[in-house]
C-alpha cells in the first residue's frame, strides 16, 4: 500500500525538531528509523500530514558513560549498541539484546529511542530497559523531564510520550561489577519478534542469590517484571528446585495472544523455558 501524502521536514537541532512539533502535534509523527513508523503508513495505521525526521540530528546519536550511568542518545542505532567498548564493558546485556533483534538491516538503521518509543510489546529494548532499571529523557518545548522505564511502557502502542515531546537520551544506571546477565529469546527465525524472551540480571554471594531483575518481552500488551519471582530468589541458594519456582512465578504473570507463533499455552510454556536458561546463564556469568 502507499501511504497518504505529507510534509517532509529534516531539521538539524532538537530545538528545531520540537518547535515543529510545538506547530504540528498529533497531526505530526517523528521519523528515525522508520522500520516500525514505515510500514504502519504504508498500511494506513498511522497517518501523519507532517513527517519530521531526526536523522540529521547529530547530537541525539551516541553511547558514553556519566558517572555510574549509561547515556544514550535515542537515534543511536542497534548496530552501535552491538560495537561499542563501553556497552561491551559495562552493560552486555544491551549488547547481547540488540544482536537477536532482527537482522542487519533492521540494525543499521532501526534505532534504540524509535524502538522504545514505538511501544510494541514484541519489541525487544521495553523489557531490557525495564530489567536495567533505565529511565528516558523526554523533552518538549517547555521543558524536560526524566521517567523510569517501570511506568513509561502503558499499553499495545501506548507510551508515556505525549505528542509534543522527543525522547532525547536513554539513561542506564551502570550494573555492579560482577552482576551475571543474560537475554533468551526464542524466534521463529532471524528477522522475527520472539516468541517469547527472558531478560535476567543477577547478583550472587556464592551460591546464594544477593539481587535480581527479571522481566520478559512479548508475553502481554507491555514489557512484564516478575516482581514475585525477584522476591522470591532475594537470600535464596540457585538450586534446580529455585530455578523451577522462578520460572513458575514467571509464568504466572504472563497474559500472550494466540497467534501464528503459537497459542497462549506455549508462549506460556516458552515464557518458563526462557526464565529457566536466562537465569542459569546469567548466574554462570556472575563474576565473584
Ligand atoms: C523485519 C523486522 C523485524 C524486526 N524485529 C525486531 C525484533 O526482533 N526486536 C525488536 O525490538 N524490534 C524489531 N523490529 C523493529 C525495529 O527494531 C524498529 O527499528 C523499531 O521498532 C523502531 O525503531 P525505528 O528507529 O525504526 O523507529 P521508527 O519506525 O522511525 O519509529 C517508531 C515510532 O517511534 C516514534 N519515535 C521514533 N523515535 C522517537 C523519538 N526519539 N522520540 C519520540 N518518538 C519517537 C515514531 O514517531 C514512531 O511512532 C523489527 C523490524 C522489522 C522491519
Amino acid at each position: 500500500m502507499i501511504p497518504r501524502e505529507f510534509e517532509y521536514y529534516a531539521p538539524t537541532s532538537v530545538d528545531d525538531a520540537l518547535a515543529l512539533l510545538g506547530t504540528y502535534g498529533s497531526e505530526a509523527k517523528l521519523l528515525a528509523g522508520g522500520h516500525s513508523l514505515l510500514p504502519m503508513m504504508k498500511l494506513r495505521f498511522a497517518d501523519p500530514a507532517h513527517l519530521i525526521d531526526l536523522n540529521r540530528i547529530d547530537s541525539l546519536r551516541g553511547i558514553r558513560l556519566s558517572g555510574n550511568e549509561i547515556r544514550i542518545g535515542a537515534m543511536t542505532c542497534e548496530n552501535d549498541l552491538l560495537w561499542s567498548p563501553v556497552l561491551k564493558e559495562h552493560c552486555p546485556l544491551l549488547v547481547e539484546a540488540a544482536g537477536l533483534i532482527s537482522d542487519p538491516q533492521v540494525r543499521y538503521r532501526g534505532t534504540l529511542g524509535g524502538d522504545i518509543s514505538h511501544g510494541d510489546p514484541g519489541n525487544d529494548h521495553p523489557a531490557i530497559m525495564l530489567c536495567l532499571g533505565a529511565s528516558f529523557v523526554l523533552k518538549s518545548k517547555t521543558g524536560e523531564r526524566v521517567v523510569p522505564a517501570d511506568g513509561f511502557f502503558l499499553g499495545v502502542y501506548a507510551t508515556a510520550l505525549e505528542p509534543d515531546e522527543i525522547l532525547t537520551e536513554i539513561r542506564i544506571p551502570v550494573p555492579a561489577t560482577g552482576t551475571g546477565w543474560c537475554y533468551a529469546k526464542l524466534k521463529r527465525k532471524t528477522g522475527d519478534f520472539a516468541t517469547a524472551a527472558a531478560a535476567v540480571l543477577i547478583r550472587m554471594s556464592g551460591n546464594t542469590v544477593t539481587d535480581a531483575s527479571i522481566t520478559l518481552t512479548n508475553l502481554g500488551p507491555i514489557a512484564l517484571k516478575a516482581h514475585d519471582a525477584e522476591q522470591f530468589l532475594r537470600g535464596r541458594t540457585l538450586d534446580d528446585e529455585a530455578v523451577d519456582e522462578v520460572a513458575r512465578k514467571a509464568m504466572a504473570i504472563c497474559e500472550p495472544v494466540e497467534d501464528l507463533r503459537g497459542s497462549v499455552e506455549y508462549k506460556i510454556a516458552m515464557a518458563g523455558e526462557m526464565t529457566r536458561r536466562a537465569l542459569r546463564t546469567a548466574a554462570a556469568r556472575v563474576r565473584h
